[in-house]
């Protein structure tokens, strides 16, 4: 589903990829860790064509982004993206955050989208939620909300980055157990999470970055099972997060 290839970003001098490659199949949950600047973020945006990257290529469901035919945003409307903040449009009501860009980038009916939108607010748990302001709802509801809107486009794939990293501790499990849920469902995720429970309980694989690379790839079983099998960034950042 995602083919990440060979890629090397710049901003400016400094090189902030080097030479990554990681593939995601289809169903399968890859989660990426790593110490706060080797390049989690960048990474994850690039697969969404968010981040321009200057070589290599990414390959998302057969598309190419580094084809200068592809066209990007109908690319990115497929690909399902969570934030670390909620980026909910604070004057419109959870419903109408719900359809919005369904309406605007899909172009489907506003009662379909309403549809659609309402039955993923219910997949969240969130339904009698629908009228209200996101500025009413806790942290970890609009999250909630976030991941139910990006479910409401059918994407192909979701995004993950650092979704919880910005709640309270007391509503990272609403979240968690929302994207655990997900997983089970067959939703096939990139997830750069810290939530090593989470990563235990419904990765397949787990990718760990250091200065802009990607220095392990390996089973959920093999990172767990093996510390010691671990290169050194990964056994120390592991001893720090465990
Ligand atoms: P992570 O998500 O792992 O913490 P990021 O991908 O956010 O890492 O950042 C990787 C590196 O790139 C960091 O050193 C950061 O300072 C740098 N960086 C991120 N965004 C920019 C930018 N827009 N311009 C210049 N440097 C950036
Ligand atoms: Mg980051």
């Amino acid at each position: 589903m995602i083919d990440i290839r060979n890629v090397s970003k710049w901003y400016g001098p400094f090189q902030v990829l080097t030479d990554c490659s990681a593939t995601v199949k289809k169903g399968e949950v890859v989660v990426v860790c790593g110490p706060s600047g080797s390049g989690k973020s960048t990474l994850i945006k690039t697969v969404n064509a968010l981040e321009p990257f200057q070589k290599g290529d990414i390959v998302v469901d057969g598309t190419s982004i580094a084809d200068s035919k592809t066209n990007l945003p109908k690319l990115r409307s497929r690909v399902g993206m969570v934030f670390q903040h909620f980026e909910l449009f604070p004057h419109l009501t959870v419903r109408e955050n719900l359809t919005l860009a369904q309406v605007k980038v899909l172009a489907r009916g506003k009662e379909e989208a309403q549809v659609r939108g309402l039955k993923m607010l219910d997949r969240v748990g969130l339904m009698a939620h629908k009228d209200k302001y996101p500025g009413q709802l806790s942290g970890g509801q609009q999250q909630r909300v976030a991941i139910a809107r990006a479910l409401s486009m059918d994407p192909i794939v979701m995004l993950f980055d650092e979704p919880t990293s910005a709640l309270d501790p007391e509503m990272v499990g609403e979240v968690l157990d929302v994207m655990v849920k997900l997983a089970g469902e067959g939703m096939t995720m990139m997830c750069v999470t810290h939530e090593m429970g989470f990563a235990r309980k419904v990765s397949h694989r787990i990718i760990f970055m250091d200065e802009g690379k990607i220095v392990e790839d390996c089973s959920r079983d093999d990172f767990f099972g093996r510390p010691e099998a671990r290169v050194p960034r990964a056994k120390e950042f592991l001893s720090k997060i465990l």
